[in-house]
């Protein structure tokens, strides 16, 4: 009793003190918290500074070798040749890099505006696959008429072919039915805690592991399909594959606005 009419005192005594005293409190834990985030976005900048200037660094110095080599020693003709063939793939190398990191910038800023056309999903399939040069890519593909930026789409085709062919090295299967495209493949798979991860820009799951990678295919995709209001989708299990796919409903639509 003494105790209740003790604490009824203070706080009618200290009431405007007490309250300041909690806001306060608050203030702090929100700081600390924000510090925490400045912290984990620092250390991802790092990584992301690291990550791009060695993806552009390994070309470059690759091609500084072929360059000196040829023009310090009497090379045959053929190894010549040889070695302008690695220059010639490593500056594309670079070129892809930069064009990936101006891609993802102007979808960001909301800056590309997609140019809509009509044409057949089915063969666009086909044609691209012919680029791979891959015998791994089993399609099963029902002939689809869309309305959608043939351009775009095809560098999301690209990119989750690539990365299938890339985290797996058995065969990976392509379908187009009434409702999806598909890219499944039977490789490395992503544990569950990645999965929302992995659309994010410049994250990695293999951070050591640089391979021609920034990180920026999946963020890429996610934008692009947005643009045409639809999502990708992932299922997958650690150790046994993955199924990358998005719903094609919007992109059957005739009535597809111009943005
Ligand atoms: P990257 O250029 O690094 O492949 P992405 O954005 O395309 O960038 O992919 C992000 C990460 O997601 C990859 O680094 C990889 O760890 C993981 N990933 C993407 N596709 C697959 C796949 N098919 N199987 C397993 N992991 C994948």
């Amino acid at each position: 009793m003494k105790e209740k009419i003790l604490n009824f005192i203070k706080s009618k005594l200290f009431s405007k003190e007490l309250q300041q005293l909690e806001n306060l409190k608050e203030e702090n834990r929100k700081l600390k918290k924000e510090l925490k985030k400045q912290k984990i976005m620092n250390s991802f900048k790092d990584e992301v500074i690291s990550a791009i200037s060695h993806e552009f660094k390994n070309p470059i110095s690759i091609i500084n070798g072929y360059i000196e080599t040829i023009l310090e020693s009497n090379l045959p003709p053929q190894t010549q040749q040889k070695f302008l063939n690695k220059i010639q793939k490593n500056t594309t190398r670079l070129s892809e890099l930069i064009d990936r990191l101006y891609l993802i910038t102007k979808l960001e800023n909301k800056k590309l505006k997609p140019s809509f056309s009509t044409f057949k999903l089915d063969l666009l399939i086909k044609d691209l696959i012919q680029s791979f040069d891959e015998e791994r890519i089993s399609l099963n593909l029902t002939p689809t008429t869309i309305t959608a930026d043939k351009k775009l789409i095809e560098i999301v085709l690209s990119n989750l072919i690539s990365n299938a062919l890339k985290y797996s090295k058995k065969e990976i299967t392509i379908n187009l039915n009434e409702k999806y495209l598909e890219v499944i493949d039977k490789g490395l798979g992503i544990d569950k805690q990645n999965i929302e991860m992995i659309k994010q820009k410049f994250f990695r799951i293999a951070k050591n592991d640089w391979d021609n990678s920034l990180g920026l295919g999946l963020a890429i995709v996610e934008h692009i399909l947005k643009l045409h209001h639809t999502h990708l989708e992932i299922e997958s299990e650690k150790g046994k594959g993955s199924k990358f796919y998005f719903d094609i409903t919007s992109l059957k639509d005739k009535e597809h606005p111009q943005q």
